[in-house]
């Protein structure tokens, strides 16, 4: 009643792919940002709900005509703007896939084939990162959901090791806490660490050396009471905290070390990067996204921990009607409980890419970071960071001519960057995350930089 769904199935899919591949392959031609009109015609979805629905052929028209326009083109490759990577097109093609079966990834009963796969993916993924092979890990929306993971393992296994049962019992009275983090810790992992009620601001800020890594000699005396929180790739810099000298002097106190990878611990994949990481291998939790660096479609992230009963024991829920086998129950790891299938993309990725793909796709990535600086330096501008891995900053002169740029780029179209304040500089900040980006899209994107900042 009321429900139009369209008389045929095989042409709506159908229909769906045309207008996909018609969206994809006008990328390349496209500004970056959507005009403005194209904006302003969003109006048109903003209508009253319907009594009478409307056929699913038209609903299908209705978005492309009036939405696709109004995206903005961060699939293709001239997208630099925060860090978020495109989709590679056999993730794409096999979420469709996925998508159309429609499992609900959480339990083995309800998606014996997805958790197979996850099963296989979460080993690959150990392995290609050099982390340990045994470690418990679920696939979460992002890094934000991932740090949330692996600090909920860290209050769990610390606050067990005093006797308190902390999801029993909550922070109620509890053993008090200390959290470590680096002066330019991610505000997502404040956010987690507010979640889990250990307070945003109720913190130990570590000073930061001149490229935002947290500085070891800094570090307050850790004790087992103690979660030291690092970063594999800070969002400005991509600098790496010392991972190697935070987990030794972690280790021989008890204290937990959680590492906030969102992107850069994809470095590990790569022979030429992978010493940025070193020793990250060493802590207790991992957080990593897998719909930035590694071109998967929003949104998939990683949570891995070291000792797989700390995550389960921090997640896991019981109930009469969970009748649970022997496998690995993927909802018993991750915050959610029904959730897609969002593994199989991670899937499709790594078997499509190989060791030698990821290792390629970072390298890549790099390359084209360090030309951009290259670039922009030979044209007068000063380039604020190390760049060690696919970010850069750049500052076109004073703050507000470095903001007047910015927007003038982002107008352009060529290309989208956005801007940051960082360590006292206001500054154009580079990502360079896309599989698609080619030395063609870095080469026009730097000439329209040039040419719009000779003339701001
Ligand atoms: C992007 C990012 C996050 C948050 O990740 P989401 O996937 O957006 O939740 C956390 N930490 C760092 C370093 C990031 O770059």
């Amino acid at each position: 009643m009321g429900s139009k769904r369209g008389s045929d199935v095989g042409a709506l899919m159908q229909a769906a792919a045309d207008r996909s591949i018609r969206y994809l392959d006008a990328l390349p031609e496209r500004r970056v940002s959507p005009d403005a009109s194209a904006v302003s015609a969003l109006t048109a979805l903003d209508v009253p709900m319907p009594d009478a629905g409307m056929d699913a052929d038209a609903v299908l028209a209705l978005l492309d005509d009036v939405a696709s326009p109004a995206t903005v083109a961060t699939a293709g490759g001239r997208f630099f703007g925060f860090v978020v990577g495109g989709a590679l097109p056999v993730t794409v093609a096999t979420s469709w896939l996925a998508r159309a079966w429609d499992q609900n990834a959480g339990a083995v009963a309800l998606a014996p084939g997805c958790a197979a796969i996850e099963d296989t993916t979460l080993r690959w993924v150990l392995d290609l990162l050099g982390l340990p092979s045994g470690a418990g890990v679920g696939f979460v929306t992002g890094a934000t959901m991932a740090n949330l993971s692996g600090l909920a393992a860290a209050r769990h296994a610390l606050l067990t090791r005093q006797g308190w049962d902390v999801e029993a019992r909550g922070l109620y009275g509890a053993p008090e806490l200390n959290v470590v983090v680096g002066d330019e810790v991610h505000v997502s992992l404040l956010k987690a660490l507010g979640l889990l009620g250990f307070g945003r601001a109720r913190v130990t800020r570590v000073p930061v050396d001149g490229q935002g890594r947290l500085r070891a000699d800094a570090l307050p005396p850790l004790t087992d009471n103690t979660i030291v929180c690092i970063q594999a790739g800070n969002v400005n810099t991509g600098a790496f905290d010392p991972a190697a000298e935070v987990c030794a002097l972690a280790r021989e106190a008890g204290a937990w070390v959680h590492v906030d990878g969102a992107f850069g611990l994809w470095a590990l994949a790569s022979a030429e990067h992978r010493e940025l990481a070193k020793g990250v291998e060493m802590a207790d939790s991992w957080a990593v996204d897998a719909h930035k660096w590694l071109n998967v479609p929003q949104d998939c992230g990683i949570a891995i921990c070291r000792k797989p009963h700390d995550l389960r024991d921090a997640m896991v829920v019981s109930a009469g009607y969970l009748v649970l086998g022997d496998e690995r129950e993927p909802y018993e790891y991750t915050p959610e409980m029904s959730r897609r299938a969002r593994g199989v993309e991670v899937w499709a990725a790594l078997l499509n890419l190989g060791r030698a793909g990821v290792a390629d796709l970072v390298d890549r990535c790099c390359r084209h970071a360090r030309r951009f600086a290259e670039g922009l330096r030979a044209g007068g501008y000063e380039i604020l960071n190390d760049v060690v891995l696919n970010q850069v900053l750049v500052s076109f002169g004073s703050p507000e001519k470095t903001r007047r740029v910015i927007g003038a780029i982002q107008d352009d179209g060529t290309c989208w960057c956005g801007g940051t304040e960082w360590q006292g500089h206001t500054a154009m900040r580079i990502s360079v995350s896309a599989a698609a980006t080619t030395d063609e899209d870095v080469e026009a994107s730097l000439a329209a930089m040039l040419r719009i900042a000779s003339k701001a």
